[in-house]
């Protein structure tokens, strides 16, 4: 009799459109730090997913949440002594005046959230955003959206701006002149938004620009870009989604790599460690004036399980040293890199810091030219030989390494060495 596949099941159940990596999906039915296992016993090392930040089924996490889901878990309307604990401890590794923290159960509804406390504390409509940019799913952030396909418009109140990158500038060009370059369009984002009657309420920016493809932005670049639009009366949102929790190995938020302390951070993906847990951190006052206004309230959002969760998460990074291990492991992996790159003439470029790195693969390094193709090989191939990454860009050809930061030098080696042979045969 016919069976069908697990894939058919899931596109009549899920449609052909839910996204899937790999040209030959894999099922996994295991996880465990830095190692996901197929069904077929196969191991695959993680080189790509951020969210099992502390690693793959973490017994600490693990414990933590059967802990509490066996003696009590219900919503923030009653009194908990794990929420308020938790919310101190997140409130206390942010700078002044970010003090508050309001929940939700992803990244999409934080920053919707951090969109609606900008509109209403600053009074105005306006939202610039990068020109490759995804902030999360609601339809508020799906007219924001320039890097993912949305049935929606992109939104007459928002402007996208282009973010500078070094590498892609013209030989010669200065950090400086970049950055004068590329504040001279934010400026004229600003003024457009003005002029039309919608004033910029927010800066909405990842601060490693991460779906940008971690763009080689000039050094104060974010911090002038804040200031200005600080000076035409709106805020900056920071979104940690992706830079947070230490993943650059030198801070714990992406934002502090930037030096700017911004007015409403984003938080998601890594807090929970693959439990639904985001939020907001702004300052009291504001949270407090938009509460007055809009009550605010989020049924599964700061439950006492996930408040125990991420607290486990971040009893993990601190107690397990992660930080230090994303500086220490993330130079290791990028010598190990730049070393590839001078080798394999597709590699065009190496950019990033702690566990966080985009390869870019080119053509040829003179014209730039995206080798989309190669880079899809490439990812492909690796997950033939056991190593599981992604790409990203807009012409889909920057490898995306981002992998758990509880990853080892042994495993940048196994990643790094079998990328060499799937570069050499390619
Ligand atoms: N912000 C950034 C930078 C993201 O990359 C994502 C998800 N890829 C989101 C927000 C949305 O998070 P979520 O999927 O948890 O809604």
């Amino acid at each position: 009799m016919y069976e069908p596949t697990l894939l058919q099941r899931r596109y009549r159940v899920m449609g052909n459109e839910a996204p899937l990596f790999y040209d030959q999906p894999l099922t996994f039915v295991k996880g465990e730090g830095v190692w996901l296992t197929a069904e077929d016993g196969r191991r695959y090392l993680d080189v790509y997913n951020n969210v099992p930040c502390v690693g793959h089924c973490h017994p600490g996490i693990v414990a933590a949440m059967q802990r509490q889901a066996a003696q009590l878990n219900i919503h923030t309307r009653y009194l908990n002594e794990q929420v308020v604990a938790y919310a101190e401890r997140m409130t206390a590794l942010h700078d002044d005046p970010l003090d508050c923290l309001m929940f939700t159960c992803t990244g999409s509804e934080a920053n919707e959230l951090a969109l609606r406390l900008a509109r209403f504390v600053t009074g105005n409509t306006g939202v610039i955003v990068s020109d490759y940019n995804y902030h999360g799913n609601t339809r508020s952030l799906a007219e924001l959206a320039t890097a993912m396909a949305t049935s929606e418009a992109f939104s007459a109140q928002a402007r996208a701006v282009p973010i500078p990158c070094l590498y892609r500038a013209p030989a010669g060009t200065l950090a400086q002149q970049l950055e004068d370059q590329y504040i001279a369009h934010l400026q004229a984002a600003i003024d457009s938004l003005k002029a039309q009657g919608t004033p910029v309420a927010a800066l909405l920016i990842d601060t490693l620009f991460a779906n940008e493809s971690l763009p080689r932005v000039p050094a104060g670049f974010v911090a002038r870009a804040a200031e200005l639009v600080r000076a035409a009366g709106g805020v900056l949102i920071a979104d940690e989604v992706q830079s947070g929790f230490a993943r650059t190995g030198e801070h714990l938020w992406g934002y502090q790599a930037q030096g700017v302390v911004p007015d409403i951070v984003t938080l998601g993906k890594p807090m929970g460690n693959g439990f639904p847990l985001a939020g907001v951190v702004t300052s009291r006052e504001w949270v407090e004036r938009f509460g007055h206004a809009s009550m605010y309230f989020n049924t599964f959002g700061g439950s006492p399980v996930a408040a125990a969760v991420g607290m486990a998460v971040l009893d993990a990074i601190e107690d397990e040293q992660l930080q230090a291990n994303a500086l220490n492991v993330g130079r290791y992996l990028q010598e190990r890199l730049l070393a590839l790159a001078e080798r394999h003439e597709l590699i065009g470029d190496v950019r990033g810091k702690g566990l966080f790195y985009a390869v870019e693969l080119v053509q040829d390094r003179q014209r730039q030219v995206a080798a989309s193709a190669e880079a899809r090989q490439v990812v492909n191939r690796l997950r033939d030989q056991g190593i599981l990454i992604s790409k990203i860009g807009p012409h889909d050809n920057i490898l995306k390494i981002r992998p758990p930061l509880v990853f080892a030098q042994a495993h940048a080696d196994l990643f790094v060495d079998t990328l060499d042979r799937v570069l050499t045969t390619l």
